[in-house]
């Protein structure tokens, strides 16, 4: 299969091919058409298989680019990752003139902030800033619809389960959810139980 069988909109199409993809991952092949179908989905996968494609590509499929907010949310567990996951998400969209940000800790507040209001279509960061900016109401989540985990096991393992939760409570209740982890441990089992009806099971 390639990516031009998977309905994807023209111009994410010219994106992944402008970044240099030519084939999809085996990752990519199961994982990007649910996720554009509006599917709730947990990717079991490592990294380096190709997942940050995999939602990036999802997320950017799902999104109107006349609306000026924030439709999509992801987390990540590190400053780098989150920053690294914007630079993809940037690139696979650049002809769908997405607005990234990322929210990461240890950058300003204030141009966070500003950034946030000159509105953007998704917002990659990490949990602590993430929901310091939700607080604030400096990111509004009314217009959130797409909801991913990147690697959810690390995520819990630094400590970050109970700021997931308080961010999922602050969500829409109408939400698509994304997991990907390279593991299943019970904390994160307890995440995909808790944050989604039935989801569509990946495992690479
Ligand atoms: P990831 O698992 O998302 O960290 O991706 C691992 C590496 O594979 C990254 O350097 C990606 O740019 C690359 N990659 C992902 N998908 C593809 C693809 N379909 N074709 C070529 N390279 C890819």
């Amino acid at each position: 299969e390639s990516f031009d069988d998977m309905g994807l909109h023209e111009n994410l199409l010219r994106g992944i091919y402008a970044y240099g993809f030519e084939k999809p991952s085996a990752i990519q092949q199961r994982g990007i058409v649910p996720m554009c179908r509006g599917l709730d989905v947990i990717q079991q996968a490592q990294s380096g298989t190709g997942k940050t494609a995999t939602f990036c590509a999802g997320v950017l499929h799902l999104l109107d680019y006349s609306l000026p907010e924030c439709q999509a949310l992801v987390l990540a567990p590190t400053r780098e990752l989150a920053q690294q996951i914007e630079k993809v998400m940037r690139a696979l969209g650049d002809y769908l003139q997405v607005k990234c940000h990322a929210c990461v800790g240890g950058t300003s507040v204030r141009e966070d902030t500003r950034i946030l209001q000159s509105g953007v279509h998704v917002v990659v960061g990490t949990p602590g800033r993430v929901y310091d900016m939700l607080r604030r109401r400096a990111l509004r989540q009314d217009y959130i619809k797409v909801f991913a985990l990147d690697e959810a096991d690390e995520m819990l393992s630094r400590g970050f389960k109970d700021q997931i939760y308080d961010i999922f409570q602050l969500l829409p209740e109408k939400l698509q959810v994304g997991v990907f982890s390279a593991t299943m441990p019970p904390e994160a089992l307890e995440i995909t139980r808790k944050f989604m009806a039935k989801p569509v099971r990946i495992l690479v």
